[in-house]
């Protein structure tokens, strides 16, 4: 059972292409820019405390994730206490694919930590750690068609003894279809090794 994204799987198994399912050629992935911004105090946010911010205002990050949010931690709200805030920042034409290869850690840091002060005022004093994730090819990106299109169906069937996991093989990324994906496969690797005729 294979269970990697299809632009990996696809050269995994190079069987895929002599047989004509060249579909995962056709997939798109988004790119995506995570932080990891550690800090001394947790930032006072407006109300209730704060699980996750969203911002209109970042150049680069679209808000924060507050790391220990649904734990009993978080739950009595210490705002003293040491957190992480989890950064994300989907590219969407701010920035390309490429200039994450081309521009160093520092570069992406930098502008980080610009939005996130922008965000927070006064938090840059309790920042002490900045740790940046590239991630290229983060989520598949469903085009319209992509869902119901016959390209997708054919790379979920089962190629000889090799079946098919992965969020991938549903078009979306999401973990239940991750989990139903995972399951799928398992009852076809099932049915092949009982030699039962195949369900999907
Ligand atoms: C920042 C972010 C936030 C998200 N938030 C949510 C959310 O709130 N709700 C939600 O439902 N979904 C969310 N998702 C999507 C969800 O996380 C994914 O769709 C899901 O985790 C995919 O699971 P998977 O098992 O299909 O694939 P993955 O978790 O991508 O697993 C693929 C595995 O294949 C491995 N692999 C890759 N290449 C090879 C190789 N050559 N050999 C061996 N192994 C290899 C990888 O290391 C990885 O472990 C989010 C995704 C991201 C990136």
């Amino acid at each position: 059972m294979i269970a990697c994204p299809k632009h990996i799987t696809g050269r995994m198994v190079p069987e895929l292409a002599a047989a004509g399912r060249e579909a995962y050629l056709g997939y798109r992935y988004g790119a995506l820019l995570m932080g990891a911004a550690s800090v001394r105090r947790t930032p006072r946010l407006k109300g209730a405390p704060s699980a996750w911010f969203n911002s209109a205002d970042g150049r680069l990050i679209q808000g924060f994730l507050i790391a220990d949010y649904n734990s009993d931690r978080w739950r009595k709200g210490d705002p003293d206490r040491p957190n992480v805030l989890c950064l994300w920042a989907p590219l969407g034409g701010r920035a390309t694919r490429a200039d994450l290869l081309v521009e160093p850690w520092s570069h992406w840091a930098d502008l980080m930590a610009d939005d996130l002060e922008s965000m927070v005022p006064g938090i840059s004093a309790d920042l002490t750690r900045l740790d940046v994730y590239v991630w290229g090819h983060h989520m598949v990106i469903p085009a319209p068609g992509f869902l119901t299109g016959d390209a997708r169906r054919g790379l979920t069937r089962p190629l000889g003894r090799i079946t098919f996991a992965h969020s991938d093989r549903n078009g979306m990324p999401s973990f239940e279809l991750a989990t139903r994906a995972g399951y799928d496969a398992a009852r076809e690797a099932l049915a092949i090794v009982r030699g039962l005729p195949k369900s999907s």
